[in-house]
């Protein structure tokens, strides 16, 4: 018998001024990292253009986010930009995590630091910064997502943003976005080799032992 590595589930969360490219990044993860599933989150805001819901998110009334509070199936939720609810349900994390599975959430930096402050959740948290201030700027005037002033006002929230750098475990820099993926992919897979996630720790001093 050969020995396979089993590990508990991971949560990684990821967290990044807007516009750092954290969408583009967890795509590409998604697509080329086995046993990687994404947290889909809830939402008050309207779908874009090309948006799925159930597969970006799930968009939900004002009144149904809130009904969801009240029963508490929130780890964690915030209104983004001053505008809409955004949050995580239980039911989204914790049965993958059991499975085995590494979950992947895309939230905004409120949200990270909440989940940090509970204290109740194991987890990796990834800080993505762009790498200048002009870039950020120019990534998002070129995505022609938003209006120059909302980019203004997110470029503010940027600032700020930054400063909760301290409370992530990792950072990474998306400069060259081939860069940016390899490090989170060195981070993800260095995770998955700690020996305190190991599911099977047991089985292996058996096996060695009756060898
Ligand atoms: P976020 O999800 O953090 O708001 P996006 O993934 O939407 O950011 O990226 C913002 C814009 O920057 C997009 O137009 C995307 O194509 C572009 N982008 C992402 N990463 C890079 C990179 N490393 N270099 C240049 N442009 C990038
Ligand atoms: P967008 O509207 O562009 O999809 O997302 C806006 C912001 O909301 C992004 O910074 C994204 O990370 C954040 N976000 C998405 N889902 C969640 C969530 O479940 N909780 C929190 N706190 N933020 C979220």
């Amino acid at each position: 018998m050969k020995i396979n590595l089993k590990h508990k589930g991971e949560l990684f969360i990821i967290s990044a001024p807007s516009g750092s490219g954290k969408s583009t990044l967890i795509k590409l993860l998604l697509e080329q990292v086995e046993n990687l599933e994404y947290s889909i989150s809830y939402t008050t805001r309207e779908p874009r253009k090309g948006e799925v819901n159930g597969k970006d998110y799930f968009f939900v009334s004002e009144k149904e986010f809130e009904k969801m509070i009240e029963s508490n199936e929130f780890i964690e939720y915030a209104r983004v930009f001053d505008k809409f609810y955004y949050g995580t349900a239980k039911k989204q994390v914790y049965s993958r995590i059991e499975q085995g599975k590494d979950v992947i959430m895309d939230i905004d930096v409120q949200g990270a630091y909440q989940i940090m402050e509970k204290g109740n959740l194991d987890f990796t948290s990834i800080f993505i910064i762009p790498p200048s201030i002009e870039e950020l700027k120019k990534r998002l005037i070129d995505r022609g997502r938003d209006s120059m002033e909302e980019i203004e006002k997110r470029l503010i929230t940027a600032k700020n943003e930054i400063k909760y750098l301290r409370y992530f475990d990792y950072v990474v820099v998306n400069d060259i976005l081939e860069e940016a993926l390899s490090s989170l992919k060195s981070i993800i897979f260095s995770e998955r080799h700690k020996v305190k996630r190991l599911v099977n720790e047991e089985e292996i001093y058996k096996h060695f032992a009756e060898e």
